[in-house]
């Protein structure tokens, strides 16, 4: 944050007011000189910026409409100069309010997206590393301060109007003060019962820690964001290498982080990508969507990925509560140019997309996880540390961080930027068969999903024998477990589903069984002055629509180009970042809408019957196909579809509230099996 340069331009109205003033109720030789003043400074900054932009420097359209507003604010004062003197107890309201109001804005303004709230930025100058405790209590003080400035402002107004002029004064001018030392102490005070000992620092401390440069260093060097990450000493000093540099580093070899580097490779830009684990591994994710494909076609990994995938043109759908079961084929969305996807073992797929990118140039390095983060260098550069498998401690500087880490989460936990969902809540446990029965001919990559009384399976064909089989059921089923091991939990489950069982009745695991939280979170925001946060590591929501990988890889390309724009034209980076954290939300926004809704026995009728109607089935097709990024037209039909739920719904009241009830019984938070599951 600009500090200096936005306190600077927030106190400015008040001075012009205040210097106006003084020329309007003296109107003497001086005090015209001072209103003369007044009214040129903003023909001062005009010149300026106007010199500015003739060197070739960023224009930014703040300056001349702020530079408008002030000789409007001047020209007003100026004009109703003798009406103003009738009523000079206006100018002290206004000047009062003007003040409040400020201070509500600039506190307000600093818990927006993308932003560090206000107190926290004084607590990271006063503590060197800020604790997670510290980074939620000073977010809340912020909040506190926006309510008392509004608060006073409000009561000022009041009194302003309903009381004597000797009681508003009394109060603004003798009050007021008051009240804002004992929030203080209050504050300070209360620290003692919120706070762990080590993060609290009392007035004393407060003002060494200020008065030792803390702040006027730290608004000089000040970002835009609360990212005081991990203490840079946290690595063992003993093997520090010197630090190496890079345009941008990636955290993470999956879908979205490989995506990203070898886009950014291939722009020119010298790519650091770090992975953790060695490749091929394995990963769940394992059925691709159609919109996928052309991004292979640009990544130059579309003859590879047909190698290893199984084609998959449709998905279907099994229910106990319906007679039939439900196709949706790919070829029958409303984008027809895009037919197909494919079911990939993960180990393989992600091991095309990490070798891509070291083939194009990236410097990847794999067994070397990143541990630490400073995005507050005074160079402008961060610096990223980590490790390798061999205990050698790495560092580099980069312009940018690309943080694809998966449900990791690396920056986004540690920033406290990630909320877990309250509306979504499952489990998934999950292994690989051999010998389970196949559809003929094409329809043998089909992915099938089979709804039972606990949550729903996944059935997915991949190439070369194995089929993919998941349980996704909710933390009440889990604990029924007792003391079964999960792989008989697992066929348990399988035995209650009729369908699925009869599909694999002659098959074998091929794999351990693995029981993984499907806790679906989302991040407050995607982006920093010098990060973003991409796939995973963004956001997850439930597999149902195997949406993750695209959602993956369609970040890792759309970040590529806003990184681009950061590094091109800085002038629209602001616009770039937002533009990318409205992308990051939409597909997560999306499909949670039907994820949420999907054991409604009102959304699961249509879904077992979708009409055809004004091209409802072809847009819900295009949806299923992953189809929203584009400029295929499918949102009213989409709306059509959800308005048509809303109202059988509502003419099914009985049925809405049993199956609302029931949801929120499904849905409910257990600590032991959380616990008792992975959930990376
Ligand atoms: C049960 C389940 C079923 C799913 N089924 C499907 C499906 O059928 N279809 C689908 O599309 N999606 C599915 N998904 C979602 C899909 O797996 C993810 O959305 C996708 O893998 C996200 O890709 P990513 O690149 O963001 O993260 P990931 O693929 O998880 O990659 C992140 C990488 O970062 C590395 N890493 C983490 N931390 C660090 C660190 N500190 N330093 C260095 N490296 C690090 C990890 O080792 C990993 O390789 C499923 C998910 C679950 C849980």
């Amino acid at each position: 944050m600009d500090v200096v340069p936005r306190l600077a331009a927030g106190a400015y109205p008040l001075l012009v007011f205040a210097v106006c003033r003084r020329g309007v109720m003296e109107a003497d030789a001086w005090g015209l000189a001072i209103l003369y003043l007044a009214l040129s400074l903003p023909l001062a900054f005009l010149a300026l910026w106007v010199a500015g932009a003739l060197a070739g420097k960023r224009i930014s359209l703040k300056v001349p409409i702020f530079v408008l507003l002030m000789l409007g604010t001047g020209g007003a004062v100026w004009l109703f100069a003798l009406q103003l003197r009738g009523h000079y107890q206006w100018f002290f309201l206004i000047q009062d309010s003007a003040f409040f109001v400020l201070l509500a804005y600039y506190f307000a303004a600093s818990l927006r997206a993308g932003r560090e709230p206000l107190c926290t930025f004084f607590a990271r100058h006063v503590h060197r590393t800020l604790s997670p405790e510290l980074l939620k209590y000073t977010r809340f003080l912020t909040k506190v301060w926006v309510l008392f400035f509004v608060s006073t402002g409000c009561i000022s107004w009041l009194l302003f109007f309903f009381a004597s002029n000797a009681v508003w004064a009394f109060y603004t001018n003798l009050l007021v003060p008051v009240l804002v030392v004992i929030v203080f102490v209050v504050e300070n005070a209360s620290r003692r019962f919120v706070l762990p000992p080590a993060d609290r620092v009392g007035l004393l401390g407060t003002y060494r820690a200020l008065r030792t440069g803390g702040l006027a260093g730290a608004m000089r060097s000040s970002a835009p964001q609360s990212e005081t990450v991990s203490p840079m000493d946290s690595i063992a000093p003993s093997v520090q290498e010197v630090a190496k540099t890079c345009d941008v580093l990636v955290i993470g070899g999956g879908p979205a982080g490989t995506t990203a580097a070898s886009l950014l490779r291939e722009m020119g830009y010298h790519v650091v990508l770090l992975e953790k684990c060695h490749h091929p591994r394995f990963h769940i994710g394992e059925s691709l969507l159609p919109a996928n494909l052309p991004l292979f076609e640009k990544l130059g990994v579309a003859k590879q990925v047909e190698a290893l995938g199984m084609p998959k043109l449709a998905a279907e759908f099994v229910s106990p509560w319906h007679d039939h079961q439900q196709e949706f084929r790919f070829a029958d969305g409303w984008n027809k140019s895009l037919p197909s996807a494919y079911q990939v073992e993960r180990s393989k797929f992600d091991f095309v997309l990490i070798k891509n990118a070291r083939d194009k140039g990236v410097e990847v390095l794999e067994g070397c996880e990143v541990q630490s983060v400073d995005l507050h260098r005074s160079d402008g550069m961060a610096e990223v540390q980590a490790r390798t498998d061999a205990g050698q401690s790495m560092v580099w500087h980069t312009r940018f961080i690309a943080d694809a880490s998966g449900r990791s989460t690396f920056l986004s936990s540690k920033l406290q930027l990630k909320e877990r969902s309250r509306d979504h809540n499952s489990v998934a446990i999950y292994a690989h068969f051999v010998g389970a029965e196949r559809r003929q001919g094409a329809a043998e990559g089909n992915i099938s999903l089979f709804w039972f009384d606990h949550g729903w399976f996944w059935y997915i064909p991949l190439r070369g024998g194995a089929t993919s089989v998941g349980m996704v059921t909710w933390p009440y089923f889990v604990k029924t477990r007792g003391e079964r091991s999960l792989s008989d939990f697992f066929k348990d489950g399988i035995a209650s589903c009729a369908p699925l069982s009869a599909r694999l009745k002659d098959a074998h695991m091929a794999i351990d069984v693995t029981a993984t939280g499907n806790f679906s979170y989302s991040s407050r925001r995607a982006y920093g002055k010098n990060y973003l946060l991409l796939g995973d590591a963004f956001a997850f929501v439930d597999p149902m629509f195997s949406s993750g990988v695209w959602l993956a890889m369609n970040s890792g390309d759309q970040a590529a180009k806003t990184i681009e724009t950061c590094f091109k034209q800085p002038a629209k980076a602001g616009a770039a970042l937002r533009a990318f954290d409205r992308m990051m939300r939409k597909g997560p926004r999306e499909y949670s809408w039907f994820i949420h809704r999907i054991t409604h026995p009102t959304l699961r009728d249509m879904f077992m019957r979708p009409s055809e109607k004004l091209r409802m089935k072809e847009a819900l097709l295009s949806l299923l196909a992953g189809d929203i990024f584009g400029t295929t037209p499918i949102w009213r039909s989409i709306a059509l579809f959800k308005s048509a739920y809303y109202l059988v719904s509502v003419t099914e009241l009985g049925r809405t509230y049993v199956a609302w009830r029931r949801r929120h019984f499904d849905i409910r938070r257990d600590q032991a099996v959380e616990a008792s599951v992975t959930s990376v």
